[in-house]
């Protein structure tokens, strides 16, 4: 990076918060501070019945491979849209984020790049349909029982952990879209948190 991303300015280099960091020159108007290059994936635990949506990975790395759907959140996209629209797009299903049951911080190994990635793992409602899916990025698309899981060949082992932990928890004990909260009615921000059971 060598522009401020925000103003434009040539960045220069100064101390904050025990290191050297990239900056913008104009600290008392612009401000800003390059913290690091970070990415957010998103996976999505969606149940049929007792039975999990898997998706099988088209493309290397891992062709051939069941997952859970998910993907990259944009950068100017709302997390809760861009893990539904995941779901629609490799499994067809629509589906609606109900809570965030995980998540997994990986420094310097997103699957993107050498980005510090965060995963977040949420659960999701879907409404009653048929799975569909691309055949290029996506070969395969449905929902699978524990035991027809475990006979499959490479399911994926944080798709594994992520739909016993959702099996094993009450939806709703993660952290939700919080409707009211510091920011909940800015533009681009959501709050997400515990729901103490009053107000599900
Ligand atoms: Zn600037």
């Amino acid at each position: 990076m060598n522009f401020c991303p925000r103003c434009g300015l040539t960045l220069t280099s100064r101390e904050d918060g025990g290191r050297e960091r990239q900056s913008c020159p104009d600290v008392e108007g612009c401000g800003f501070i390059h913290f690091g290059d970070f990415s957010i994936g998103v996976g999505a635990v969606v149940f049929s019945d007792d039975k999990a949506l898997l998706v099988q990975r088209g493309q290397n790395p891992n062709r051939g491979a069941w997952q859970i759907p998910g993907g990259y959140a944009e950068a100017d996209e709302d997390i809760a849209l861009s893990i539904e629209r995941e779901v629609l797009e490799e499994a067809g299903v629509t589906a609606k984020i109900r809570d965030a049951i995980g998540f997994r911080h990986a420094i310097g190994g997103g699957i993107g790049g050498p980005s510090t990635n965060i995963y977040i793992v949420f659960r999701l409602d879907a409404e009653p349909g048929e799975t569909s899916f691309d055949n290029d990025e996506i070969i395969g698309a449905g929902y699978f029982s524990l035991d027809e899981m475990a006979n499959m060949e490479r399911v994926q082992s944080l798709s594994s952990w992520a739909i016993d932990l959702a099996m094993r928890t009450a939806p709703d004990a993660g952290l939700g879209v919080a409707m009211e909260g510091p920011g909940a009615d800015r533009p681009g921000w959501t709050m997400f948190g515990l729901r103490p059971e009053d107000t599900l």
